[in-house]
């Protein structure tokens, strides 16, 4: 199937707005990602035709609502190749999912325990595991990175040992773009006996995300990053892991029985998930995916690399910008710094001229501070976005480097 950039963009109604006076050139994808009309119209259709509560109706809204919800557990469970629907566990997004599995975890861990992060890690990752650490004495271990952006795998090998009880990383980098060889690492840490958690919110918009494949135990990930709405996201487990794992939030949906002195928890995935759900968001993530999975993968994959080929092209006429991060697996992220500017004047100036980046730290102040940068400019690119795109970033960097540099 040939990949057809026009007929991508023509899906996605805000990028035919203007910003500035100047037609919106959106590359800060990997804060989050624009919505397909597909998307707009299942989240419209939900409130405007059986907008109700599920699984406790005894009325026909209900009954359909239960049954769209339920049906966008499938979908999703089938994209990301889980062997059961009920190891899908809907949360708010990654950062929630890694709490299920860290606030847990941090009732388990004693002192003498090990948890493994990386120096590449958000802070959604990192502060989770360093909190539960805390609360419970033991200690966290972070593999360093070399200069590239790469994890540095000898490191991991021997901080790796039978103390490690949890390997917690992410599947690509968010500042750097760098994708990581999971399944190698994850196939050692289960060899140590450790569980395996895979912080996947910025992987499962660039690729095929098979969890069994992996080997890992959990993977998290938002749907706002797959072209879904923000508020929803998902946590798959591993079912022998999640049946037993403690309860995170208690309430309604998740119990079994209650009495005023006690309570039973019900089973996957209700236990994980207390109160009324995100009934609409989870529908909206589950019409993103099907979009996303009408799409060649291997094309997709394709036209982004295509994109940041060329940006690496034309970064060598900009003076004095450096790349950081340049990993050879990498996804579509163009992280850099102009020497004497500063990365908010930089995304202030693009910004006046319609070009939409991200600057600053990237929710990875501990990596900015291994790089030796106060932060970066980052241009992050999608399915949608064209040649012209970039060729638009890069006047907008040459004038902004005229006049800051
Ligand atoms: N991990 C990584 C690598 C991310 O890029 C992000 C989002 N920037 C998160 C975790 C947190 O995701 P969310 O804010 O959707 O929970």
């Amino acid at each position: 199937m040939a990949f057809d950039v026009n007929h991508i963009r023509e899906q996605f109604p805000i990028l035919k707005r203007e910003v500035s006076g100047n037609p919106l050139v959106y590359l800060d994808n990997a804060a989050t990602t624009q919505k397909p009309q597909a998307v707009i119209d299942a989240i419209v259709e939900f409130y405007t035709q059986c907008n109700s509560n599920v699984h406790r109706g005894a009325h026909q809204l209900s009954d359909e609502a239960t049954r769209r919800y339920e049906e966008a557990r499938e979908v999703v469970a089938a994209f990301i190749n889980a062997p059961a629907k009920e190891e899908v566990i809907w949360t708010s997004g990654t950062t929630e999912g890694i709490n299920i599995v860290a606030k847990g975890m941090a009732q388990q861990l004693q002192a003498g325990d090990e948890v493994l992060v990386t120096e590449m890690e958000h802070h959604a990752n990192l502060v989770t595991w360093q909190q539960a650490c805390k609360l419970s004495g033991a200690t966290l271990k972070v593999v360093p990175i070399h200069d590239t952006g790469e994890l540095n795998e000898q490191a991991f090998t021997e901080l790796l040992s039978e103390r490690t009880r949890i390997l917690s990383m992410p599947h690509v980098s968010n500042a750097l773009g760098t994708i990581n060889p999971i399944q190698s690492l994850t196939a050692q840490a289960k060899a140590k006996g450790a569980l395996v958690l895979i912080d996947g919110a910025q992987g499962v918009a660039h690729g095929d995300v098979d969890v069994q494949a992996i080997g890992c135990d959990f993977y998290a990930f938002s749907g706002h990053k797959l072209f879904g709405p923000t508020g929803i996201g998902v946590l798959w487990g591993r079912k022998e892991v999640l049946e037993n794992w403690p309860v995170w939030l208690t309430g309604g949906e998740m119990i079994e029985t209650v009495t005023y002195q006690d309570a039973t928890w019900g089973a996957l995935p209700n236990r994980l998930e207390a109160g009324t759900p995100n009934i609409a968001g989870a529908i909206g993530m589950a019409a993103a995916i099907k979009w996303f999975q009408a799409l060649d993968v291997d094309a997709v994959k394709a036209h982004e690399q295509a994109l940041l080929d060329y940006a690496l092209e034309l970064a060598k006429d900009i003076p004095g910008m450096r790349i950081v991060g340049n990993a050879p697996k990498k996804i579509g992220i163009l992280s850099f710094v102009i020497e004497g500017a500063h990365p908010a004047d930089i995304g202030f100036l693009l910004d006046r001229q319609g070009v939409a980046i991200r600057t600053g730290d990237h929710c990875a102040q501990p990596l900015m501070k291994r790089l030796g940068v106060p932060g970066t400019a980052r241009a992050s690119f999608s399915i949608y976005n064209t040649f012209e795109d970039v060729e638009a970033l890069f006047k907008g960097l040459k004038k902004a480097s005229m006049m800051l540099a």
